[in-house]
């Protein structure tokens, strides 16, 4: 069913516990921890519990929880004490996804007008 865990993803486990993260924020239906190779000095994923294949999937489907997701990657960058940060949602293996749950990066600390990511 859609929504549904799968068993050989990577951030299902992490939201079950299965595989330890370090966790920043928790809510009823998302979850936000560190990336576990950060690209900046704040780098956080913030993802659905439920299970969906990329962003646009889950705002499709669900769309209450992606904007939760939003608002959520905000609330990540407060705590962070960051005003300035970057979202980013890689959609698809050639864009640079590498894992197909959906997620949201949280990038900042660093000013980052010259990046692309
Ligand atoms: P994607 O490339 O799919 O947009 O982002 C997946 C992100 O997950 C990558 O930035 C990668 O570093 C991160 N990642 C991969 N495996 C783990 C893990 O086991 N724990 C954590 N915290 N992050 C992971
Ligand atoms: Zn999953």
């Amino acid at each position: 069913m859609a929504g549904e865990p799968q068993s050989d993803c990577l951030f299902c486990k992490i939201v079950a516990g299965e595989i330890p993260a370090t966790v920043v924020r928790k809510t009823e239906r998302t979850l936000a921890f560190r990336d576990i190779a950060p690209k900046a000095p704040t780098h956080v994923l913030v993802i659905p519990h439920v299970h969906y294949p990329n962003a646009a999937a889950l705002a499709a489907a669900e769309p209450e929880i992606a904007g939760e997701l939003l608002a959520e990657a905000g609330r990540v960058a407060e705590d962070e004490g960051i005003r300035d940060y970057r979202l980013i949602f890689n959609t698809g293996a050639g864009a640079g996804q590498t894992i197909f749950h959906a997620h949201v990066h949280v990038l900042g600390g660093i000013p980052m007008n010259e990046r692309m990511v």
